[in-house]
């Protein structure tokens, strides 16, 4: 059992912008946003984080449902210019890392949480999944939010978040099933 007063204390020493608790059930799955990765996404069918990879909509859905409880955390970062990509992107490793401490404190505890993050992964030079090999760092990789068909802006907006707070501010989201 997590101690989510513990957790909470730690959280609060984390530069997270927010951190809600959220029902998995409240998450809007959809088949529109497996399309969008197909045909707008140059990651689709390169790494084990993507799909088709992650697997069909409804298996991923099905995961995601058969936790009780996910910690949606968020980040925000101001950039110079947001149109920029390169200066955008580059806020995203900060993320991960933040990702990868609230998954370690709940770890920590002796929950294994099962954690959707940003884009595709970038751990190894090479995805394996190019060379039709397994994982080679399935506790370390995250698949990422939309590769569940996940419509996060919903939920965000019920919590009260908006993607961009500032003309250069750049929002970035996880999930962690537990
Ligand atoms: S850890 Fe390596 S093999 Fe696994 S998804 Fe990431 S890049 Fe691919």
């Amino acid at each position: 059992m997590m101690d989510l007063e513990k957790l909470e204390g730690d959280l609060a020493a984390l530069p997270l912008y927010g951190y809600f608790f959220i029902d998995p059930k409240e998450l809007e799955f959809s088949q529109r946003v497996r399309h969008i990765c197909k045909t707008e996404c140059p990651m689709y069918g390169t790494t084990w984080a993507c799909p088709p990879g992650v697997g069909a909509v409804e298996d991923c859905q099905a995961k995601c449902l058969s936790f009780e409880n996910c910690l949606m955390i968020v980040t925000v970062t101001e950039v110079a210019d947001i149109a920029d990509i390169q200066e955008t992107l580059a806020t995203r490793p900060d993320h991960e890392q933040i990702t990868d401490q609230v998954r370690d404190l709940m770890r920590a505890q002796g929950v294994e949480p099962y954690v959707l993050s940003t884009e595709a992964c970038h751990i190894c030079p090479r995805c394996a999944y190019l060379d039709g090999q397994p994982c080679r760092e399935p506790e370390r990789m995250h698949p990422c939010v939309e590769s569940h068909g996940i419509v996060l802006i919903p939920t965000a907006e019920r919590y009260g978040i908006g993607f961009q707070y500032g003309q250069n501010v750049v929002t970035w989201f996880s999930l962690l099933f537990f």
